[in-house]
């Protein structure tokens, strides 16, 4: 089939690579000027299936309440919200009942897992080399915060997660850097875990992509897709300056190469069997003239990346891995010789204007355990939006459009549920069982 895959992130990336690997002609378009470059650029890079689990939870509601009267809250609510942000929040709040909470945390985890798999498959078979570690160590402050864990170490037992109740000096010992002047009750320790950079895989895998034939469309708009039995993707090449403005870090763009980049003026319309919508937070325009209206709202976050300092002679001075306070939803990572926070939920708000009481948690939370260890003088800050859908799964699969498919609203774990996502809708596409259950990551929930 000729496939069309809307989107260059790290779920239209792995979508690209699993369907040419099953012989499909593939066309990437991307409207910015290289791969993960959008929220796929600066994420926290944590692979935890244990905890991606839906936010629509159970008494969430009140812990968001309780936590925004606090000064360093992990949830941030902009004061002018759009009636879309409204009405996200009620299905939101619909879908944080106990019996649909447990039944979409155990999807999101099924595939989570499967996910981690297809990872560490294509991480073998391609021999990929990118910043990898291993180990999620998550940090308990008080007696409080270990008492409110408890009741996720059954779900981790449940998904057959391994992992560690630790004393403070324990985790100390897992991660030696960790400041000892901040108090630390305790830590859940879960050594499969993984932190890994999502941007360095994503370019690697487009890499591995592009040798199997798959073309991609830089700087190149999707402004409409046209429904049927072999669907139109309309599509405008955009400047260059338009195409690097949505970045929001400070890495220089990608140059592509030019003999794939034809200078296209006006729109150009293109046919294909398929199109398949990987675009996050650009698919609600795609969709909606058609009838299809996602409850799909960008979760804004933050990340500070910043060189660690005398990383050669004390490599323990930082992360050896990933922690997470639990407390302010606020993980550190290390990436190679950078160490990376992040956290940070904000809903309404431009995505281009930095909150500075979200900046001032992450940098609260990084001093607290690594004083003095990153360079902040030469940090890179970053605003991502992370494509949530009110009830917590993704959405993979047909339409109900004729021709187009879905894999998109990823929310705050799309790098981890990224390729297992890819190779399920390669499957579906090309008419196979799917390797796990997909019940309940259809559109058809969300159309009720
Ligand atoms: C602060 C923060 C921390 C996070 N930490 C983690 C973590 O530790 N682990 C984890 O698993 N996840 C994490 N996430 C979530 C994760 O980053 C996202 O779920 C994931 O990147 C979403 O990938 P995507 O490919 O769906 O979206 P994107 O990366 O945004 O890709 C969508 C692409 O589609 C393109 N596009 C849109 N519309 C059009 C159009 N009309 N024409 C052409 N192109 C178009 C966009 O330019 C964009 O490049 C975090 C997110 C944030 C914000």
């Amino acid at each position: 089939m000729r496939i069309a895959v809307v989107g260059a992130g790290i779920v239209g990336i792995t979508s690209a690579f699993e369907l040419a690997a099953d012989g499909h002609e593939v066309t990437v378009f991307e409207r910015c000027a290289g791969v993960a470059s959008e929220t796929s650029f600066a994420n926290a890079g944590v692979i935890a299936p244990g905890y991606v689990t839906p936010w629509a939870a159970p008494g969430m509601a009140s812990k968001v309440i309780k936590h925004l009267l606090s000064q360093h809250s992990p949830v941030r609510i902009n004061a002018k919200l759009s009636p879309a942000v409204f009405s996200w929040l009620w299905k939101w709040w619909r879908a944080s009942n106990r019996a649909t909470f447990e039944q979409n945390r155990s999807r999101m985890q099924a595939l989570a897992v499967f996910s981690r798999e297809r990872l560490h498959t294509l991480t073998h078979e391609l021999r990929l080399d990118f910043e990898r570690s291993t180990g999620y160590l998550v940090l308990l402050r008080s007696g409080q915060d270990v008492a409110m864990a408890k009741p996720g170490l059954k779900v981790l037992a449940e998904l057959g997660t391994k992992f560690r109740g630790l004393t403070a000096d324990e985790c100390r010992a897992v991660e030696p850097g960790l400041s000892a002047q901040t108090k630390l009750s305790g830590g859940i320790h879960l050594p499969d875990d993984e932190v890994a950079n999502c941007r360095q895989f994503a370019h690697l895998l487009r890499g591995k992509a592009q040798e199997a034939g798959v073309k991609f469309r830089f700087q190149t708009d999707v402004l409409r897709i046209v429904p049927g039995a072999t669907p139109e993707v309309v599509s405008q090449h955009v400047s260059a300056d338009a195409a690097t403005q949505p970045r929001r870090g400070n890495e220089p763009a990608e140059k592509d190469n030019p003999s794939t980049q034809p200078l296209q003026l006006g729109p150009v319309t293109q046919r294909f069997d398929a199109v398949l919508v990987c675009a996050a937070m650009g698919a609600p325009a795609l969709l909606a003239p058609h009838g299809l209206r996602l409850p799909l709202l960008p979760v804004y976050g933050y990340s500070v990346t910043a060189p660690m300092r005398h990383v050669e002679a004390h490599p323990d001075l930082g992360p050896r891995s990933g922690v997470m306070d639990e407390r302010y939803k606020v993980a550190i990572t290390r990436l190679g010789t950078r160490l990376r926070v992040a956290g940070g939920a904000e809903l309404g708000g431009s995505p281009h204007q930095h909150n500075a009481a979200a900046l001032a948690t992450l940098h609260k939370v990084l001093h607290d355990w690594y004083p003095g260890v990153a360079k902040l003088a030469q940090a890179q800050i970053w605003k991502g939006a992370r494509p949530m859908l009110a009830d917590g799964p993704p959405v993979l699969g047909p339409s109900g459009i004729a021709g187009v498919w879905l894999n998109l609203g990823h929310g705050s774990s799309g790098w981890a549920l990224a390729c297992g996502s890819a190779r399920l809708l390669a499957d579906m596409l090309s008419g196979r069982t799917p390797s796990i259950p997909i019940d309940g990551l259809s559109v058809d929930r969300l159309k009720r």
